[in-house]
């Protein structure tokens, strides 16, 4: 490993110094040869007749004369003289030699010319690129040089010198507090950091001590990464960003001299920041996990431990560290004097949605349906990143369309795209397969219009999407954590709403409710083994839930009788089998509803909450449709003007871009003041361009 990099430094040492050889001589070969004399000494040897040719190539003029080795005829060809010179004004060259050969200048004695001098300019023969050339190839030379000198320098710090720390500092940031949206009392911590690497003294003098390590948790895109940048921002420390991920590269053994070489540094430059993002990469516990390849990372987090212990509190070092999984941390980065400090941050909920989406819609533009608060009570569940993400999806759309505003649609479609993925219109689909999924969705929609503790159903739609036929796309209301029994139960019966359905429609069933299947049966069993929520088994914990396979352990470890097992199926299955009948009761009782739901779906292929509601209050289906379609001719109208509001905007702008162009052409004199017709008007453009030619 040590040893390529010299080779590879060897051979590019020796491809440099034949590249320049190589210029050199290319460089010798195209010198012009003949003695180089001044313009002037040129002109006295013309005026005392000693010169018989002069040829320009390009602004070197060629001198033959009287008796000199050169052939006529090789002068004429090649790029030789028997002198050389270069003249600055071409104008004034041809003056001087025409005056000459007219006899209108003399020698010193008094003498005119016998014979006139044989001239031929070649101007523009040889190019100023082409003369430019040789001293352009050293550039080039010297170049590529320096980039293959850094190259190698690079790849040797990368390779060679790999125990340094690639933390990068990005004092630079422009991330602002007022761009974290939501989380105040996040900031407010935060804050205090930065108030203390500002003012130390003021903190010091009072005695405290300043937390070591600060620990952001929070799952992922609730800006964990977005906060760090913006204390950056806010302090003027230098600040040291590393992710956890580059200590456990590449190669044994650099991880800790990674982390050495991050805390060296540090300490040079304090007051100082250093952010390690995803620290779960070297943080997670020791000693747990597969076998070998662990040593490695276990040496690394030893290494930070130490090197946290290794300095003062008030030393002027802070480390911020960000995580999503604080449960696989090793405890002893918890430990006063490390991460002492840990710093929640929480799903947004409906007040800092619509903040955070207020600070990603401030450099875009919305029709005036489009009401942000509403949009924040629609995304329940939605992180900091996937309402950024939403409002640029919707700006996309809106785009596509060739639309200078974001409307609602575009917002209710972006919803559906993050949380499901793109529509797939063009998927063939048969009519027997679309009725099924009319049928299917239906069934859930309605079962979720029917049960007390569903969520708001938003959107029934047999457009595929993603992996699924259709979806009935439903958004809770509120932001409450606490799923009650009665709300589990109902989410269990919706589910089974689609099998339900199809077989009472084709009393036969498919193959679309195995998602179905699956989410249900998993909530059962969660309420079984970890929920306490069933009537045999009651309170206790018999679950392992996936958490271990990612986290410390890699088995999962059962712990209870195959007595107890049995005791949890049966209980499952109670479940699923009592919710099983009490939404068959319910799609049964309601089949006018399911018939109509799936008479809109199969001739609309959506549904949203207002037609929803109106099959709910029995209106037929042929009403609802018009409202429909009305709605819709609106909204085409609505989009209609938009499209001709933006083409009359870049005619505008075009327009005015014609009227500057025309102006500074005026200002220049190029352009005759003269309210003349179009084709006259060009004429005169022609000639004028003539003229200006002819000038030069
Ligand atoms: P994390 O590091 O927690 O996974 P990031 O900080 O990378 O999340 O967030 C991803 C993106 O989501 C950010 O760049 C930002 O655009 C957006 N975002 C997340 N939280 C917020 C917030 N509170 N305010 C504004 N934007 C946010
Ligand atoms: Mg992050
Ligand atoms: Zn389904």
């Amino acid at each position: 490993m040590t040893e390529k990099p010299k080779k590879q430094k060897n051979w590019l040492f020796y491809l440099v110094i034949v590249l320049l050889v190589v210029a050199v001589i290319y460089m010798m070969n195209n010198q012009p040869s003949g003695k180089s004399i001044t313009y002037s000494e040129f002109q006295d040897k013309v005026v005392a007749g000693e010169v018989t040719h002069v040829k320009t190539v390009g602004n070197t003029v060629y001198i033959r004369i009287k008796d000199s080795k050169i052939t006529e005829a090789n002068f004429i060809k090649g790029k030789k003289g028997d002198f050389t010179t270069t003249f600055i004004n071409s104008q004034e060259l041809i003056e001087f030699m025409n005056d000459y050969n007219n006899g209108q200048l003399t020698s010193q004695n008094g003498v005119a010319p016998t014979e006139k001098v044989v001239v031929s300019y070649n101007l523009q023969g040889e190019s100023l690129l082409s003369q430019l050339l040789p001293y352009l190839s050293i550039g080039a030379v010297i170049i590529v040089a320096i980039i293959i000198v850094r190259t190698i320098a690079e790849t040797s710090s990368k390779n060679m010198a790999f125990g340094k720390s690639r933390a990068r500092n990005v004092e630079r940031s422009k991330v602002k507090f007022s761009d974290v949206a939501g989380s105040e009392e996040e900031k407010e911590e935060l804050k205090e950091i930065v108030d203390f690497l500002k003012n130390p003294r003021k903190y010091t003098e009072l005695g405290a001590r300043i937390p070591k390590g600060v620990l952001l948790v929070g799952s992922p895109g609730t800006g964990k990464t977005l906060l760090a940048k913006a204390i950056a921002g806010e302090c003027n420390a230098p600040f040291f960003s590393i992710s956890g991920s580059d200590f456990v590269e590449m190669y044994v053994g650099v991880g800790a001299s990674r982390v050495r070489d991050l805390f060296d540094q540090a300490k040079r430059s304090a007051p100082c920041i250093i952010f390690i993002d995803e620290i779960d990469a070297v943080g997670r516990q020791r000693g747990a996990g597969l076998g070998g390849g662990n040593d490695e990372r276990e040496q690394t987090l030893n290494q930070l431990l130490v090197q946290m212990d290794g300095f003062e509190a008030n030393e002027g070092i802070i480390v911020i560290a960000a995580t999503n999984r604080p449960d696989v941390l090793d405890p002893a980065l918890m430990r006063p004097g490390r991460f002492d400090r840990q710093v929640y941050i929480n799903m947004p909920d409906v007040k800092a949605r619509e903040k955070i989406l207020k600070v990603h819609a401030r450099n875009k533009k919305f029709t005036d349906d489009v009401d942000l608060e509403n949009i924040a009570k629609l995304t329940s569940g939605f992180s900091g990143a996937d309402l950024e993400n939403l409002l640029n999806e919707a700006a996309i759309l809106a785009g596509r369309d060739n639309r200078v505003k974001i409307n609602m649609i575009d917002i209710q479609e972006a919803v559906n795209k993050v949380i499901m993925g793109p529509q797939k219109k063009s998927r063939v689909v048969t009519e027997r397969d679309r009725e099924i999924t009319a049928f299917h969705e239906a069934g859930h929609a309605i079962l979720h219009k029917k049960l007390e503790f569903c969520d708001e159903v938003q959107e029934v739609s047999i457009i595929p999407r993603g992996m699924a036929g259709g979806y009935t796309l439903s958004r809770p209301d509120t932001d409450d954590n606490y799923a009650t029994l009665n709300k589990l139960n109902d989410m269990i019966a919706s589910f089974m709403g689609g099998r339900i359905a199809e077989s009472i429609r084709f009393g036969d069933i498919t193959t679309g409710a195995s998602n179905d299947i699956e989410q249900a049966t998993k909530i059962a069993r969660k309420m079984v083994t970890e929920l306490g929520m069933s009537a045999d088994l009651k309170f206790i914990n018999l679950g392992s839930s996936s958490e271990v396979f990612i986290g410390r352990d890699y088995q999962t470890q059962v712990l209870y009788s195959d007595d107890t097992a049995s005791k949890i199926d049966a209980e499952i299955l109670k479940i699923l089998n009592y919710n099983y009948e009490r939404a068959e009761k319910i799609l049964k009782d309601n089949w006018d509803k399911i018939t109509s739901l799936s008479e809109l779906l199969l001739k609309k292929n959506v549904a949203y909450k207002e037609e929803l509601d109106s099959i709910m209050e029995g209106k037929s289906v042929k009403q609802i449709i018009a409202n429909m379609n009305r709605k819709e001719n609106k909204k085409k109208k609505q989009q209609e003007k938009e499209r001709q509001e933006k083409i009359l905007q870049e005619q505008k702008r075009l327009e005015e871009i014609k009227a500057k162009t025309l102006l500074a052409l005026k200002n220049e004199g190029l352009l005759i003041e003269k309210p003349i017709e179009k084709t006259e008007n060009k004429q005169i453009l022609n000639e004028n361009d003539k003229k200006d030619t002819k000038n030069d």
